[in-house]
């Protein structure tokens, strides 16, 4: 692969290579050291030449884009919900589909009374730093086992100037053991693939902690269900995003332990990727 002399080459590379455009665009930044905002700047100079460290910047990060690193671990960036989250490979990089469940949760949370609310497995706080963003006055919780993701969460926290309240620990686990509960609502997108999925290949630059679970995927869900129940107020809600095929069982997991009002909502690709149900009293 030759080296690019101009701009407008090196985004012709990117593409033949099959990046999509604005992709490459952001890449392209990255590589110049400017900021994602800066896309008509690239428009402007598309005949100015990378001098010979950008250029080998760019050929590495295309190297590692072909080799199916996620873009937002090659840029540290990653918007989500209108919110630029720093990522690392120690979390998932945050998908647009879970913003169904950040627009669902917002459309349950109590109106009024600081609603309390728990995020079990943050990884980079993208669900609960959405909520509070959204909801100031919520009191929001944010759980996660990883140290390394709780620090990347507490670091996009802080540069957002959000005020989270933070627990380390196993799923519900160091809530009970902080003596918290009554939560109005618990969320989550915890790992749910199943261990021999064929699709985890092309995952395999993210933790597989936040990836799979169990034979069929579903083992934290269970174990999730079965602890948020008595965690939650009475009336208060579980909201959980799930693989494209899972609804059901996810479904009569919650049926089955003794939640109600049972729902889903579609993904962008028109997926059932998220169900939920109440603790009744
Ligand atoms: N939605 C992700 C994917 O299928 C997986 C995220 C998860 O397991 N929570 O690529």
């Amino acid at each position: 692969m030759s080296a690019p002399a101009t701009i407008a080459q090196a985004l012709q590379q990117a593409a033949a290579q099959g990046l999509a455009r604005l992709d490459a665009q952001l890449l392209l930044l990255h590589a110049l050291g400017r900021q994602a905002s800066q896309r008509a700047w690239l428009l402007a100079h598309d005949e100015q030449p990378l001098d010979a460290a950008q250029a080998a910047h760019w050929a590495q990060l295309l190297q590692a884009r072909a080799d199916g690193v996620p873009l937002a671990y090659l840029t540290g960036q990653r918007e989500f919900f209108g919110l630029p989250l720093r990522v690392t490979p120690a979390v998932l990089d945050p998908r647009p589909d879970t913003e169904t469940l950040v627009e669902w949760a917002l459309q349950l949370l109590p109106q009024q009374g600081q609603p309390r609310l728990l995020d079990l497995g943050t990884g980079s706080g993208a669900i609960a730093l959405a909520l509070k963003s959204q909801r100031p006055d919520a009191q929001v919780w944010a759980c996660e086992q990883s140290l390394a993701a709780l620090q990347v969460a507490q670091g996009n926290a802080q540069r957002l100037g959000l005020a989270l309240h933070w627990l380390h620990g196993h799923w519900l686990e160091p809530a009970r053991q902080a003596g918290l509960g009554d939560w109005d609502m618990i969320v989550s997108n915890p790992p749910y693939i199943a261990e021999h999925d064929p699709h985890l290949p092309a995952l395999r630059h993210e933790p597989r902690q936040a990836l799979t679970s169990g034979a069929d995927g579903l083992d934290d869900i269970r174990h999730i269900i079965a602890h948020a129940l008595p965690a939650l107020a009475p009336g208060g809600w579980l909201l959980l995003e799930h693989g494209w095929q899972q609804h059901q069982q996810v479904a009569q997991l919650l049926a089955q332990a003794g939640y109600g009002e049972v729902a889903h909502r579609r993904d962008l690709a028109g997926h059932i990727r998220c169900t939920g149900a109440r603790r009744l009293r």
